[in-house]
């Protein structure tokens, strides 16, 4: 028997991999989770000799026991190809300070969505095929700013899909926003709500949960699905990178076999780094999770006292991919760390759904001790990111965070492990925040074009393609809409 998938909340059991890929989010508000966690079947020297497709054929065949071996290696060929301008697909480099920055953002739209997002629609549209699914698929999705470029780039004219975005108006970097109004593709729209990340996403999750307009969708032809990292076919692929970098380590006798890594990760909605748990979990040799927040430090305050609590000022930050209050993938590690009591996670769900907040038991956070959080304010963000960039290397802001708590976490403990810090972005989609932070103040009034062609001057990197791009490609989208009427949005766009 392969792996089947459980909701987080107990409302639904033994469903295949390619069907909890459909759906997305389970029909009670869970999210789905493998009932056992497969083990590598390769050596890591084995796994030193492979190349990024052959890793992600190895882990992913784990996890996606109903998809054959034609089937994962066509959709695993298709995604990660000459999109990506590195032939590594992920990229280990500079070692400074016993830390390895694994750059992941050589994809299509330059954030580390590319690396899921390049895979989820081959995997969905096999998915659909498998389970002759009849509808046209609606991919739902709250962005940060990202996702929503990064899965439209994927799902952009994909026979049988249609893709709708809702990002926060204001809350995103000028170049996210260019990237995504400029998306082309006839079944591609893109919304501006008026409220935050956490608004766009609790409003997705509502029309997921909204049951007569899920037969309503139904009878007009369509069935939802999400690209959000609550989807399995976004986490398991994310697993693939953390595989890959150590047996690259491996490979460059950075680290001895079976020698332990840590990995320090940027985190939002706690997907990143739950794709390295999971690779934890099936055998990579891995130490502590650095789990890096902004000043939404509502993760490092969980990892610290036990209580995650919603309540607090949501806070605008140079790294606006982080600025999230409610970490949905949380939840999958909540399940794991009560021993998969459906029940116990979904009365602490409801808790947070109530009253913002809940408390973990003393024995689930004993199971969490893998986890350790820290946070950097935006002050000592661009800090770091000066500090970084005068040793001639040039991270991003959201880079920027995990490597200054890799920094405060190496000072305070003393830990010397070989780590691995995900570099989710490229300066370039934050060219404003990273050259303020290099430069200085002189340079807050200059264009964002100005300040791209001067991170170029500065870093010598070349400018992506993916900024080529927005220079002076035509604006296509431009609706806007209320946290409270996004179905209607949807039922508008759909043509109901
Ligand atoms: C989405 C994103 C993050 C946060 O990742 P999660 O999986 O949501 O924790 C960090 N950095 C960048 C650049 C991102 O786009």
């Amino acid at each position: 028997m392969g792996i089947l998938y459980n909701s987080t909340r107990g409302g639904e059991k033994g469903v295949t991999a390619s069907q909890a890929i459909l759906k997305g989010l389970a029909d009670d508000g869970g999210l789905f989770m493998p009932d056992s966690f497969p083990t590598l079947d390769k050596t890591p020297e084995e796994l030193s000799k492979m190349t990024y497709q052959e890793t992600a054929y190895e882990v992913m065949k784990l996890f996606l026991t109903d998809f054959t071996e034609e089937e994962l290696k066509h959709c695993i060929n298709g995604a990660y190809d000459s999109k990506f301008d590195t032939e590594d697909i992920a990229k280990l480099t500079y070692l400074v300070d016993e830390a390895y920055y694994l750059e992941l953002y050589h994809g299509k739209t330059i954030a580390f969505k590319d690396m899921a997002l390049s895979i989820l629609p081959y995997l969905m549209t096999t998915a659909a095929k498998k389970n002759h699914a009849d509808k046209e698929i609606v991919i739902l999705t709250a962005t940060s700013g990202d996702t929503g470029k990064a899965a439209m780039a994927g799902f952009a004219d994909v026979p049988g899909t249609r893709i709708i975005v809702f990002y926060p108006n204001g809350g995103v970097s000028r170049v996210q926003e260019l990237q995504m109004l400029t998306q082309k593709g006839d079944n591609t729209a893109v919304v501006g709500i008026d409220g935050n990340f956490d608004d766009a996403q609790s409003g997705v999750k509502n029309i997921f949960n909204d049951r007569a307009f899920g037969e309503k969708l139904a009878a007009a032809g369509f069935q939802l699905s999400s690209a959000n990292s609550i989807n399995i076919g976004r986490l398991i692929p994310q697993v693939v990178y953390y595989v890959y970098a150590y047996a690259k380590m491996l490979a460059d006798e950075g680290i001895k076999s079976g020698e332990k890594i840590n990995i320090c990760v940027p985190t939002g909605n706690f997907g990143n780094i739950l794709a390295a748990y999971i690779a934890k979990q099936i055998g990579l040799p891995v130490g502590k999770l650095i789990c890096a927040s902004n000043d939404n430090k509502v993760l490092y305050d969980f990892f610290t006292t036990g209580t995650y609590d919603r309540n607090r000022d949501f806070i605008l930050t140079s790294s606006p991919s982080m600025d999230i209050l409610i970490s949905s993938n949380l939840e999958r590690l909540i399940y794991l760390s009560c021993d998969c009591d459906c029940a116990k996670t979904a009365e602490l769900m409801k808790e947070l759904s109530e009253t913002g907040k809940y408390t973990v038991t003393d024995s689930m956070r004993e199971k969490m001790s893998d986890f350790i959080g820290g946070y950097a304010s935006q002050e000592e963000n661009a800090a770091e990111i000066h500090r970084v960039a005068e040793t001639g290397y040039v991270i991003d802001t959201h880079t920027g965070v995990a490597s200054c708590v890799y920094q405060q976490y190496r000072k305070r403990t003393g830990d010397r492990t070989k780590t691995v810090i995900a570099s989710t972005a490229s300066p370039y989609k934050f060219a404003r925040a990273v050259m303020c932070a290099i430069l200085g103040d002189g340079e807050k009034d200059k264009d964002d074009f100005e300040l791209i062609d001067d991170l170029h001057n500065f870093s010598k990197v070349e400018e992506p393609q993916a900024i080529a791009e927005i220079r002076n490609a035509e604006i296509r989208h431009n609706r806007k809409c209320t946290p409270q009427n996004m179905e209607e949005t949807v039922a508008e766009i759909l043509g109901m």
